[in-house]
């Protein structure tokens, strides 16, 4: 191998991932893939394609530099909407490439209007309301505000949505926040149909919403997570199962992470190892240098806590986790060799690590150790 790691993407996971939640949604409701953050860590290069090759037809990021990497490895002309960042000097690419974006406010439609009218061209919008998270969105006044330059502008804007964000549907504690930002919706939606505006979308369900909130569904849901395989949360899990006789997981994990053996070495009783004085060796024992750390997105937290697979074993990872570096105890595998297979996330033999297992020990969500997988790992898919 020549990278010092790799990540596979399995396509028949991937595959059976979007068929699952394309029944589930049904036939109606259109399922946007959240690309964001690299495609959470799979890499966007690699994901869309297959995304595309299995029949998803509507793409989410967050900001301009992710839609112009999907925009450019799309096969066809599937649309592309922006959930955040577009600097102004990017707009008129944007619309000149009939990218969507949320206009979450005013100051940004008039950046689209002024724009558009410079291209002669409509900017597909997504209005946000705020209902209740308090991040981005227009309030009630500044809706009616919104209304009335987009009435005075028709011409140069196209309203594709309607959209807002749920504060944390996959909890149930936030139950009666939930249903409050959802009435909001509901009566800010009311006020766009007496003013003659009918979005294409309406939207406000990510992954948890989807499932726990069917209404939530609407014309279009933004799914990430599910699709790369991963619940999320275990109450989420937990209330897919509840009144199913069935007890198999439909979703299957896309992403593994696997590297090698770069050195072997034995370590004296009384020795203390990697920087520092957190790891101090008991006994003799050997171990195993892995090369890679945090700068590939392996957590510090991790240091003396982590595990990795090697010859089907589960190995403790000992010391702190360097930037390039982590070591890990192979006192119990007299076998292994400089090269071996080091599998960092996934299965090997009858064993897996899982993503939930780094945030069990680490305190991080799924969604934040997938999110710092490096850019720089090679992912490779495998058909
Ligand atoms: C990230 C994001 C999603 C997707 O959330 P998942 O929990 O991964 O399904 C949906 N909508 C918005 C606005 C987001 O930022």
């Amino acid at each position: 191998m020549t990278n010092s790691s790799i990540i596979t993407l399995d396509e028949k996971s991937l595959q059976n991932n979007v068929a699952f939640l394309k029944k589930k949604m049904g036939s109606k409701v259109q399922i946007s893939a959240v690309v964001k953050a690299n495609a959470y860590g799979h890499g966007i290069e690699q994901i869309v394609p297959l995304f595309e090759k299995h029949g998803i037809t509507h793409y989410s990021v967050f900001s301009y530099s992710e839609a112009i990497r999907v925009y450019n490895v799309l096969s066809e002309r599937h649309p592309i909407m922006i959930m955040g960042w577009i600097s102004d000097k990017d707009m008129a690419d944007v619309i000149k490439k009939g990218i969507g974006f949320f206009v979450f406010n005013n100051e940004r439609l008039e950046v689209a209007i002024s724009n558009a009218k410079k291209l002669k061209l409509k900017a597909n919008i997504h209005l946000e309301a705020e209902t209740g998270m308090n991040r981005s969105g227009l309030n009630t006044e500044e809706l009616n505000t919104a209304i009335s330059i987009i009435k005075l502008n028709a011409e140069f804007i196209h309203v594709e949505g309607f959209c807002t964000h749920l504060a944390g549907a996959e909890s149930i504690s936030n139950h009666p926040r939930i249903v409050r930002q959802l009435k909001k919706y509901q009566k800010m939606f009311s006020i766009l149909k007496a003013n003659d505006i009918t979005p294409t979308y309406r939207h406000v369900a990510n992954s948890a919403a989807s499932f726990v909130y069917p209404k939530a569904r609407m014309d279009l849901v933004r799914i990430g997570i599910m699709l790369y395989g991963f619940w999320s949360s275990i109450e989420v899990f937990i209330q897919y199962f509840n009144n199913k006789q069935d007890r198999m997981d439909p979703l299957r994990r896309i992403l593994s992470w696997n590297s090698q053996i770069m050195s072997i070495q034995e370590i004296k009783m009384g020795e203390f190892v990697s920087y520092g004085i957190s790891y101090l060796a008991q006994t003799d024992i050997k171990t195993a240098i892995i090369p890679i750390g945090y700068s590939q997105g392996y957590s510090r937290s991790l240091s003396n806590r982590g595990l990795v697979l090697i010859h089907g074993q589960l190995c403790n990872v000992i010391g702190v986790v360097n930037m390039n570096m982590v070591i890990a105890d192979i006192t119990n595998l007299p076998d292994a060799e400089v090269g071996d297979e080091v599998v960092i996330i996934g299965k090997q033999d009858s064993l897996e690590i899982k993503v939930s297992a780094f945030s069990d020990i680490s305190n991080q969500l799924n969604y934040e150790v997938l999110a710092h997988l490096s850019e720089k790992i090679k992912r490779v898919v495998k058909n």
